[in-house]
């Protein structure tokens, strides 16, 4: 069955009435009445839930932020329903089904079917670098989501079930891994899950690649990159390789172009790259459609599941379809953990559109990929180097287009490690073997201060071997990109 045939095909009208309609419930039966974060907050706020009746009404609701998990028990996102709470909350036929299952099928029964919907079984963390982990819990129901927001994501990347995956990601209780996992369990489709690096090795992993002969692989950009060139390094052949999907880290064009033509000159043809968005807190991922490399179909997302707002991070107004704004979401049909209008920290350009995708056809809305996490520009990657406001994260962006480049890091410290001293910013390189070190040196100096108005006090090169280990490619959950040494004062 088509993962997509309840959702894709809806007009704009029929989509939003049906968005309202399943907000107005699911406030009025789960969240108000059973969660204890958000009963509180409409309380405090004086808001009554049978008044939000349409998306427009949402914006009555405050936002949640990530500070609000920390501050408050990651339990009291947790649904919790009793007795009580369900006979109040809950319409008479539902009531009375309840009533008839306990008379026919006993009340163990009933209890077990009221588990399987709401008891946390499951949990995936937050991996923010400054917060602490916030653990986000799943009962059975939202497993049964995962596994259908899995099957919906390999709908849109094309794949048939006599494919073969290996999935990379890191083994971890973090959502991309998972959301594989129960993808490939929804599909029935053979999934090979090695861990990534950290479990089996690069060895291990491109061992896997090569029994597998999967048409599909995925994983952490960085370390699908490694392998594939460990691979090419030792001569392997990869011709039945299809498709690769990436996610945990933005994906630009450039890398897309890089990879695909890495993996051609490995024999394989037609080689297509997806990147996919998600966050703890969503327990979903969504995906972009087959498209040209240097094409982006916008993630394209579930309207029956979650409703996402377009904000300005400023003034938290709402923004229309299309313009750019912080990302919102709004779950729609989740138990255990779940949030209402909940501030991603993400920005994008070019919002959310409704209409006919024009790679894939599905009516739907879609989201652009051109997403920045505004928590690194706020937090750890907008950083006064040499006295200087610089966005860390613009360094990928520049760097990919260095072509002889083959991996890099960048490394903040302080003149003498005295917190007091001057910045140093000291750049490792690992280059390509056609390169000429010198040139290369003046060019990462020429379009580092063009773009940042800082340039390296020092270029080091360094082998593939030492730069695979200075960025954790093969231990880490993510690799270590950009690392801040300074000592604080
Ligand atoms: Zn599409």
């Amino acid at each position: 069955m088509d993962p997509w045939k309840s959702i894709s095909g809806l007009s704009q009208e029929e989509c939003r009435a049906s968005q309202s309609k399943k907000l107005h419930t699911f406030l009025n039966q789960y969240i108000y009445p059973f969660s204890p974060h958000y009963r509180a907050l409409f309380d405090k706020h004086k808001i009554n839930p049978k008044k939000i009746k349409t998306i427009s009404d949402l914006k009555h609701i405050p936002f949640t932020s990530k500070a609000d998990f920390v501050e408050s028990d990651p339990k009291d996102f947790v649904l919790q329903p009793d007795a009580d709470k369900i006979k109040k909350a809950w319409p008479l036929p539902k009531i009375s089904q309840m009533a008839f299952q306990k008379i026919f099928r006993g009340e163990k029964y009933l209890q077990h079917n009221l588990s399987k919907e709401f008891r946390p079984v499951f949990m995936t963390f937050t991996t923010g670098t400054t917060n602490k982990p916030v653990p986000f819990f799943y009962s059975n129901y939202d497993i049964k989501n995962l596994e259908t927001s899995g099957a919906r994501l390999l709908g849109l990347f094309d794949v048939d079930q006599n494919q073969k995956f290996v999935n990379m990601f890191p083994y971890a209780p973090h959502l991309a891994f998972w959301q594989v996992v129960l993808g490939g369990f929804a599909s029935c489709n053979l999934i090979l899950s090695t861990g990534g690096g950290k479990v089996m090795g690069t060895d291990g992993n491109i061992a896997a690649i090569e029994k597998m002969r999967p048409t599909l692989i995925l994983g952490v950009p960085s370390y699908v990159y490694h392998v594939l060139r460990t691979a090419k390094e030792r001569g392997i052949n990869m011709d039945y390789m299809k498709k690769i999907v990436l996610g945990a880290s933005k994906v630009t064009t450039a890398f897309k172009i890089k990879l695909a033509q890495l993996l051609e000159s490995m024999g394989a043809r037609d080689v297509s790259v997806f990147g996919t968005y998600g966050f703890t807190e969503s327990r979903a991922a969504w995906g972009e459609c087959p498209t040209a490399l240097d094409i982006s179909s916008g993630y394209h997302l579930y309207s029956d599941k979650e409703i996402f707002e377009v904000i300005d991070p400023k003034t938290g107004e709402v923004k229309g379809e299309g313009e750019d704004g912080e990302l919102v979401y709004t779950s729609l049909d989740s138990r255990a953990s779940s949030v209402i209008r909940y501030r991603t920290g993400d920005f994008v350009k070019g919002g959310i559109v409704f209409g006919e995708c024009p790679h894939c056809k599905r009516i739907t809305l879609r989201i652009s990929s051109d997403i920045t996490r505004l928590s690194d520009v706020k937090g750890l990657n907008l950083s006064k180097v040499k006295g200087s406001l610089v966005n860390l994260g613009n360094f990928a962006a520049i760097f990919s287009e260095l072509d002889l480049i083959e991996e890099w890091q960048i490394e903040l410290r302080k003149k003498n490690n005295d917190a007091f001293d001057m910045d140093e910013l000291v750049m490792y390189v690992c280059a390509k073997d056609n390169c000429v070190e010198e040139e290369l040196r003046n060019e990462i100096v020429k379009v580092m201060s063009l773009a940042t108005e800082v340039s390296p006090n020092e270029i080091i090169f360094v082998s593939m071997k030492e730069m695979v280990a200075r960025l954790e490619i093969e231990t880490a959950n993510k690799e270590k990109r950009i690392i801040d040494n300074r000592p604080k004062a």
